[in-house]
């Protein structure tokens, strides 16, 4: 009704003030608080005020008490990680999040046993029989935000394998590598780097041999491998600094190492950012 009396320019004015408040304050109100871009294999952890749900990747997200979400980048993603916002009454928006892509070296692994290069069809069945419960033991949904109290390494030793890597065992290429390797003596101690609910222990898996998969929650899982020992069963809580296992050459491996791994959900992520991004508090 104003507008009618004003003139043509003022009325430009106005409707540009408009524009500019209104854009002031939906950047005010903003509901996630996230940040606008992180690496292949990284880990996002945000936040977002009561009455949202977000989805990511097709998946709903858990929302902790205190607002926190998270999700993760796969190694070779590309473009924009899209964020889907709904409110209450389930209208739509979205975040979209620039993933900055990385180079990932090639690294060559001779000596490993020749069967797990070239497994024989006896082996394939056990390997297909493995990568089920592996699936099954990353498919649960934690509703306790565990991964929040922060990690610390599950070992100290030399780092002789970083996630991302393409790798040639035996001069044949395989698939990348996903975990940090941590060179230390047969036996040695595993700690558990963040508290969690062990979702699989297995002595002799083909590839990883005794193998521990821990729930941190929300879909964040550590995966600890080539192990002598593990001394946790599927259902125990364990604590920080918890020791779960003993370091070996069990699987595919060269010598005794920890192979530590993470996950969210069946997105291999790398450790070395969660390191960074929640570091034990
Ligand atoms: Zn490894």
């Amino acid at each position: 009704m104003l507008m009618i009396s004003l003139c043509k320019s003022c009325r430009l004015r106005v409707l540009l003030l408009t524009l500019i408040s209104s854009h002031l304050f939906s950047d005010t109100i903003d509901p996630i608080e996230i940040s606008l871009d992180a690496l292949q294999g990284g880990i996002v952890v945000g936040k977002v005020v009561p009455g949202y749900r977000l989805t990511y990747s097709d998946r709903e997200l858990h929302i902790s008490s205190s607002g926190t979400f998270v999700f993760g980048i796969g190694r070779d993603a590309s473009g924009y990680a899209e964020l889907k916002v709904f409110e209450r009454n389930e209208a739509m928006s979205s975040k979209k999040i620039e993933i900055i892509e990385r180079d990932y070296n090639v690294q060559y692994v001779e000596g490993v046993p020749q069967r797990t290069v070239t497994p024989t069809e006896t082996d394939l069945a056990k390997i297909r029989r493995d990568a089920v419960l592996v699936k099954a033991a990353r498919k649960h949904e934690l509703l306790e935000p565990l991964f929040l109290e922060g990690f610390a390494r599950p070992i100290q030793g030399q780092i002789t394998g970083i996630y991302g890597s393409q790798r040639i065992y035996n001069g044949k290429p395989g698939r990348p590598h996903y975990g940090i390797d941590y060179a230390a003596p047969s036996g040695s101690k595993v700690f558990a780097p963040a508290p969690g609910i062990i979702r699989l222990s297995e002595s002799d898996l083909f590839y990883s041999g005794g193998t521990i998969i821990l729930d941190h929650g929300y879909g964040i899982s550590s995966s600890f491998l080539h192990l002598s020992q593990v001394l946790v069963e599927v259902g125990d809580r364990v604590n920080f600094g918890d020791v779960i296992g003993l370091v070996g050459s069990t699987g595919r491996s060269t010598g005794p190492h920890l192979d530590w791994r993470m996950n969210w959900f069946d997105v291999r992520i790398d450790p070395e950012i969660v390191l960074d991004v929640l570091p034990r508090k």
